[in-house]
């Protein structure tokens, strides 16, 4: 066991009151581990808990947000045998209840019993405590080890790539040949260019507002990247693709302005994946969409085991997390590190947290 009873961490007191205090470290239930925690990743998510627009967080006063951690086993539920003290661990956020329909079928991140914790479900970070903190539980089915070679920071961004895998799952997952259009090159986007890359797609297309997340982009394997504010999109996309336009348009930016785009991106037959939120309600002509027999598809989060594929194409060297960290606070700045997220101060991609 951990030797330590109580640890530092960070609590959200009210709407952007979030304040570094002490409280009990966890102790694991039976199926759960209790990991020191090394890093957590902050991302927009946190921005809207941060206000209290977050649906089924704990009260204020009582919570702990970071859905995005990696850290050192401490020590393990009486059930848990697949991990021990001292092993490194990446995470998912979801654990589902494991009993509803959609939990049955690997769709735990739309668990039925979403939010209730007696029903065995948990969203680390968003509705039971995460990972701003020096120790955080985890259930058993949401922890993958983390291989020798991969940093902390690499680490973090397994359970963002989590969110694209999960997608393209959900659209098909067969991208072979095929060319993307990827909006939003924030976190999400920028896993999702590295993953289609890994998984064979022809051109990769990343479509964004800043110059220097498109040339991140480009680095990390975009083959052409259209700065929106400069560019025609839909011409742009066309002329890349031999005026057919993209097998697949996939969605991380949540930018209103996208969603209207869909119908003139992508291909006679061709799909669309949606996996951002967006802040207000979107217009899109959804009649050039029928017209074009274009498949629409959403996902929520990192489901259907895709964490798991994100850690082996991490491993295997094709899916690169350090280069996105950009900002790294340490927990008592922790109200500084969300500022920096957003005011967008020094052109952040991904801000962690160091407990
Ligand atoms: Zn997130
Ligand atoms: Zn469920």
């Amino acid at each position: 066991m951990a030797s330590a009873t109580s640890m530092r961490a960070a609590v959200l007191f009210g709407p952007g009151d979030i304040r570094v205090t002490t409280r009990p470290v966890p102790r694991p239930g039976p199926d759960e581990v209790l990991v020191r925690v090394a890093m957590c990743g902050t991302c927009g998510t946190d921005l809207k808990i941060l206000d209290g627009h977050f649906p089924q967080t704990p009260p204020f006063g009582e919570f702990t947000p970071g859905h995005e951690w990696t850290g050192t086993v401490a020590a393990t539920g009486e059930t848990v045998d697949e991990f021990g003290p001292g092993d490194r661990v990446c995470i998912e956020a979801h654990s589902g209840c494991g009993r509803c329909d959609n939990c049955l079928t690997g769709r735990y991140t739309a668990c039925l019993n979403y939010g209730r914790a007696a029903k065995g479900h948990r969203a680390s970070g968003m509705t039971a405590d995460g990972g701003f903190a020096e120790y955080a539980v985890h259930h058993v089915s949401a922890l993958y080890k983390l291989p020798d070679q991969l940093s902390w920071e690499d680490g973090v961004l397994i359970t963002t790539a989590g969110t694209g895998l999960y997608g393209l799952d959900v659209a098909g997952g067969f991208v072979a040949g095929q060319d993307v259009v990827v909006f939003g090159p924030g976190p999400v986007g920028l896993t999702t260019v590295q993953v289609l890359k890994a998984l064979g797609a022809a051109r990769v297309i990343c479509a964004g507002t800043r110059p220097s997340r498109l040339e991140l982009a480009r680095r990390l394997g975009a083959d052409h990247v259209i700065d929106v504010r400069s560019a025609d999109v839909a011409a742009s996309v066309l002329g890349l693709t031999g005026g057919e336009g993209a097998d697949l348009t996939i969605d991380c930016s949540g930018s209103p302005a996208v969603p209207e785009l869909f119908g003139q991106v992508t291909k006679r037959g061709g799909k669309v994946l949606v996996v951002a939120f967006y802040p207000s309600p979107v217009t899109l002509d959804l009649s050039a969409i029928v017209r074009k027999d274009i498949t629409l598809c959403t996902s929520r989060g990192e489901g259907g085991n895709n964490v798991k594929r994100a850690v082996a194409l991490a491993a295997a060297a094709k899916l690169r997390g350090a280069d996105l960290v950009t900002h790294r606070f340490a927990l008592d700045d922790i109200a500084e590190a969300f500022r920096v997220l957003r005011e967008r101060d020094g052109d952040p991609v991904k801000v962690v947290v160091v407990p």
